[in-house]
């Protein structure tokens, strides 16, 4: 029985990790995929206090050993469902062909995060690997010397056409509106860059490919007329989207999937807390995240606390 169980490895989990095994407390880490959520794609993070510029790996991998080397265990799996039973709780992870696994609990902090937002495009998904990625750090090599498509107007949009750039002969940056949502240092960036094209008021509505991707279709927004643009890449950076199917029936969630609960992190449910992106929230950050996962963890420890003394 471990008296934390973390749902999800990002920055909200660890930083959770950190603050449950600092309190005394075991703390497992389930994580379906590698450690460091969405922070991992971020080729520069220059916005976290105190830190003046990391990249978002080598802050993933800093996190993660600080709370390994305090006592924090973590397992790789995939978290299917959790049962609440009063005093515990039992989470069961993926056995993918073996049995599921189940682990008990006195407490459990969902850190779900969030997952890609596709586009909705006819052969999106098939084109996966084949010319169309959610993640220009982990593939951006592969298009080195190629023409390659960001579509998207905030920050990842941005930030992954300035990295783009810097490999692949031309950037086309596809947006939905003449404005851009992500900040104004970094269009600045862009537009000095003569690799990069904007092509706005324009959203892809398909995709050509022969094994790989060829061409994408774009859409004028404002004429409606169509164009076919050749590209070897699309990189797709159209915002998140939550990731709690597998929770539905266990607290509450809004209309758009996230688990309701406030800067408490509390949830409907006594035991269960919710940190960073996969809760209800305004500002999804780094730094948000990193609050979270202390308030979730300090507030386990404290019902943690409560239910072992309460057993006597
Ligand atoms: P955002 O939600 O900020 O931006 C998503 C973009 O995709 C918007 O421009 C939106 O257009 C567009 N979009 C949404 N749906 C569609 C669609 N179906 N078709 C075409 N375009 C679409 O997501 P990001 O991932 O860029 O950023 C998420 C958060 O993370 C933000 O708060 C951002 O600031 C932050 N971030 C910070 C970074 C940093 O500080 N280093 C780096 C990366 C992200 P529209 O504008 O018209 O709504």
């Amino acid at each position: 029985m471990y008296d934390i169980i973390i749902v999800g490895g990002g920055t909200a989990g660890l930083s959770a990790a950190i603050y449950g095994v600092r309190s005394g407390k075991s703390v497992l880490i389930l994580e379906k995929a590698a450690y460091g959520g969405q922070i991992i794609n971020s080729p520069e993070v220059e916005n976290y206090p105190g830190i003046k510029k990391i990249s978002g790996v080598e802050f993933a991998r800093g996190l993660y050993d600080q709370a390994i080397s305090l006592g924090a265990e973590f397992e790789n799996g995939q978290v299917i469902r959790v049962e609440d039973s009063d005093d515990y709780k039992r989470v069961y992870v993926a056995g993918n062909g073996e049995q599921e696994r189940c682990y008990e609990a006195r407490s459990v902090i969902l850190a779900t995060g969030v997952k890609n937002r596709p586009l909705g495009v006819d052969r999106e998904q098939e084109l996966i690997g084949a010319g169309v990625s959610y993640c220009a750090t982990c593939d951006g090599m592969f298009f080195r010397g190629r023409e390659v498509a960001v579509v998207g107007g905030g920050n990842t949009a941005l930030e992954d056409a300035i990295f783009l750039s810097n490999y692949c002969s031309k950037v086309y940056v596809i947006h939905r509106r003449d404005k851009f949502r992500g900040e104004d240092s970094q269009l600045q960036i862009l537009k000095q860059k003569n690799n990069v094209e904007f092509i706005l008021n324009s959203v892809v509505v398909g995709l050509k490919a022969q094994g790989v991707l060829e061409a994408v279709e774009l859409q004028d927004t404002v004429t409606g007329e169509k164009t076919e643009l050749p590209v070897s890449g699309l990189f797709v950076a159209i915002g998140k989207i939550s990731d709690n199917d597998n929770f539905d029936n266990l607290v509450k969630l809004d209309e758009t999937g996230y688990i309701h609960a406030a800067e408490d992190c509390k949830t409907d449910v006594a035991g269960i807390f919710a940190a960073g992106d996969c809760r209800t929230k305004n500002v999804r950050q780094l730094a948000t995240a990193a609050a979270d996962g202390a308030v979730a963890a300090l507030a386990a420890c404290e019902y943690t606390d409560r239910i072992v003394n309460t057993q006597g």
